[in-house]
């Protein structure tokens, strides 16, 4: 039987739905009942009725996903699929952090593993850091793990002290101010829409600086043919089948995430068949992980 009718036979079987990340392959995203960031699937999911979830992404996508419902079976078709930055930081290193700077809230940005979410006051998205960490008393911010997202919102609140971390994200720290020169070179023009975790020499060059459903929104809304984005390049599927009269060129080299690459037709189909890959929170850990998020979610009222 063909893969995509054996995933269907499965998710009825299974009472699943498939949630996938805008940065997996193309096929995947095709398969999917909805695409979107980690926390859109996550609290989206909250809602759906089906009682097993198929988190299209990596691991700590899956993670945040149980946090957000713990009554629910979530599986990762692939749980080594994983983000180097959402361990560039230790709880240790947090710990002293805090120490250092006892007035300072700990802001951690959702990319991070579920047992630095339990360090932290509150959480943040790319597409909400700015209005959540205004919305702080707190004069004093230690952001984690993402160094890169932490001095962009730095930048556009003079009023705060920040402490930064030195994580960052492999994929979008290597792209370079001159990546950006080359590709208004080639497309002169052509808007240029960058992700926040780009280092800063690379977003004083962009037009526009957003998340991915930022990006997408941006250059759908536009009237623009033809845009430069500054991100990872799975969100092509989306730009595409959002605006098929509109040119999107990535810079090169193609910015590419090999671990949101690891998920598969096959691996999906895997998963559902023999349950494979289910994320496990223990109880206290998810309660823990679960108050920063739930603190992202008042402030962001
Ligand atoms: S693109 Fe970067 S932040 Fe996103 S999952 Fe890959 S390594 Fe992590």
């Amino acid at each position: 039987m063909e893969i995509r009718e054996t995933i269907q036979r499965l998710k009825k079987e299974q009472d699943a739905v498939i949630l996938a990340h805008y940065y997996v392959r193309d096929e995947v995203q095709e398969m999917a009942d909805y695409i979107g960031d980690s926390f859109y699937l996550s609290k989206l999911a909250v809602d759906l009725p089906q009682k097993t979830l198929v988190v299209c992404g990596v691991s700590f996508m899956g993670e945040s996903a149980k946090i957000l419902n713990p009554g629910k079976r979530v599986l990762l078709p692939d749980p080594k699929a994983d983000c180097a930055m959402a361990h560039m930081i230790t709880p240790e290193k947090v710990a002293a952090l805090r120490q250092a700077h006892p007035k300072a809230a700990v802001v951690c940005y959702i990319n991070s593993t579920a047992e630095l979410k339990t360090c932290s006051d509150v959480c943040v998205t790319s597409a909400n850091a700015l209005k959540i960490v205004r919305a702080l008393p707190n004069e004093e911010i230690i952001f984690i793990p993402d160094e890169n997202l932490g001095r962009y919102i730095a930048s556009q609140l003079p009023e705060k002290t920040f402490i930064f971390n030195d994580g960052h994200c492999p994929i979008h720290a290597r792209i370079t101010a001159a990546d950006i020169d080359a590709a208004k070179a080639a497309h002169p023009g052509a808007p240029v829409l960058a992700h926040p975790e780009c280092v800063p020499a690379v977003l004083e060059k962009a037009d526009y600086v957003g998340s991915t459903s930022g990006i997408l929104n941006y250059a759908t809304a536009h009237s623009e043919t033809a845009y430069i984005i500054v991100t990872e390049c799975g969100i092509g599927y989306k730009l595409r089948q959002q605006n098929p009269g509109k040119e999107f060129f990535f810079i090169t080299p193609t910015p590419t995430c090999e671990d949101m690459k690891f998920i598969t037709l096959e691996k999906i189909a895997h998963a559902l068949e023999t349950g494979e890959g289910e994320v496990t929170l223990e109880d206290a850990q998810r309660s823990r992980a679960n108050a920063p998020l739930e603190q992202m979610l008042a402030l962001a009222k």
